[in-house]
């Protein structure tokens, strides 16, 4: 759904249809759904995150390096299609630094955050050489030791606790009491001993928030953290190498969302490269992105089980729910439960339509794919579809809830 001008929802008129069948990765969504074999299914988009990525960078400075923060979406064909495009990518645990380092992906080019990282995670990332951004004090410690013990410099950079948040953020990250990154007012200190360790010092992370669609926000986000992470290079161990000054970009889910504007990202973003090539010359500006990359370039598929009726409303009974898809039934982080673009993609503007609820097998009333929503009349067989699911869908959903099958993944 990559329709700009439109907010999300009225954007599925537009959707590409051949005689009215969504239209997936080339393929007729029944064919697809063939080709997977079964249903449920997530279906991601290879055209489009490549379309995606293309469009980014010719939206933003050269200067800008583009990572993929594959927590977003960890399926390994995806990260393996994503580390041929960008200039980076951020994993969050041992298990996402296996799937990365999988990938063609150069390890000084991964980074590695997150709060609580073991021993054994530490040490692994070490021995791969690639660059970790230290959340704390103890995590700075433990590093060293495995440092010493592999005979390996580390390679380090900080992930600070700025003193301000992202506003407007759909998550915030950043900013007041946090488990994230080190609290700027304790930086310097920790700067101090990381030039007393046998430690190869980068630079600094900073990521406030996440899911913002406010380009103004994110720019001021931007502008504040370049400004912080300068102010703290004074007392560090070496010149400043690399910045990673997060992403947070968001992308439309609801009803009346409009897409990001890049524009005066841009341009804010080329006044902060002018004034790091001044401060802090050769120091490398990261952004790293999760969700803008993929989210849009995916689907999730279920089929109608059955059409049933209570008390005048019309309740479509689905194979698929929460446990695969927890961030559509509304429980992952938002605060008010509002529709994602959900239609019937078989049918997609249908000859008659009506109001429906789509809901999965699991026997709670938070399993609700879509409330009170508007699509074509559908029965038992037909296909649903939950638009921008490209990330935070299967890794982030509690798959063992209720016992039921685990959906496809494919990559189209
Ligand atoms: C989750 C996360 C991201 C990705 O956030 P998106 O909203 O998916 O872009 C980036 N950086 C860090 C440190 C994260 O924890």
């Amino acid at each position: 759904m990559n329709a700009r001008g439109l907010p999300v929802h009225a954007a599925l008129q537009l959707l590409a249809t051949h005689d009215d069948v969504l239209q997936f990765g080339g393929l007729p969504l029944n064919r697809l759904a063939q080709r997977v074999g079964r249903t449920p299914f997530y279906a991601y988009d290879r055209a489009q995150i490549t379309a995606r990525v293309a469009s980014l960078r010719s939206a933003l400075p050269a200067g800008v390096h583009l990572h993929y923060a594959m927590k977003a979406n960890p399926m390994p064909a995806v990260v393996q299609l994503l580390a041929a495009l960008v200039d980076g990518i951020d994993v969050a645990s041992g298990g996402e630094l296996a799937t990365a380092l999988d990938t063609t992906m150069v390890p000084a080019c991964i980074s590695f955050a997150g709060p609580g990282k073991s021993k054994d995670e530490l040490a692994r990332a070490v021995a791969a050489g690639v660059l970790i951004n230290v959340e704390s004090r103890a995590e700075l410690e433990k590093l060293a030791l495995a440092s010493d013990r592999l005979g390996l410099a580390a390679r380090v950079a900080v992930r600070v606790n700025p003193d301000f948040a992202l506003r407007r953020a759909g998550m915030r990250m950043g900013g007041g009491a946090q488990p994230f990154g080190v609290d700027a007012a304790l930086v310097p200190a920790l700067l101090a001993r990381i030039a007393q360790l046998q430690l190869d010092f980068h630079g600094f992370h900073l990521f406030s928030g996440s899911q913002n669609l406010s380009a103004l926000a994110l720019a001021e986000a931007q502008a504040a953290s370049i400004e912080l992470a300068l102010q703290l290079a004074h007392d560090a161990p070496s010149a400043l190498r690399v910045l990673n000054i997060g992403g947070g970009f968001g992308v439309p889910y609801f009803p009346g969302d409009m897409p990001l504007d890049l524009a005066p990202l841009a341009e804010n973003l080329q006044r902060q490269l002018d004034r790091l090539a001044r401060a802090a010359p050769g120091a490398r500006l990261n952004i790293e992105l999760g969700r803008y990359l993929v989210a849009e370039a995916g689907i999730y598929v279920c089929t109608v089980i059955e059409r049933k009726m209570s008390h005048g409303q019309v309740f479509l009974v689905t194979d698929g729910g929460l446990h695969h898809h927890l961030a559509a039934s509304g429980n992952f982080g938002q605060m008010i439960r509002k529709n994602y673009p959900v239609a019937i993609g078989n049918r997609l503007h249908g000859g008659m339509r009506e109001v429906v609820s789509v809901v999965g097998p699991l026997c709670t009333p938070l399993d609700l794919l879509a409330e009170q929503m508007e699509m074509a009349r559908a029965d038992e067989g037909d296909l649903v579809v939950v638009f921008q699911s490209g990330a935070y869908g299967l890794s982030a959903s509690p798959t063992a809830f209720l016992g039921h099958p685990l959906p496809a993944e494919v990559l189209v």
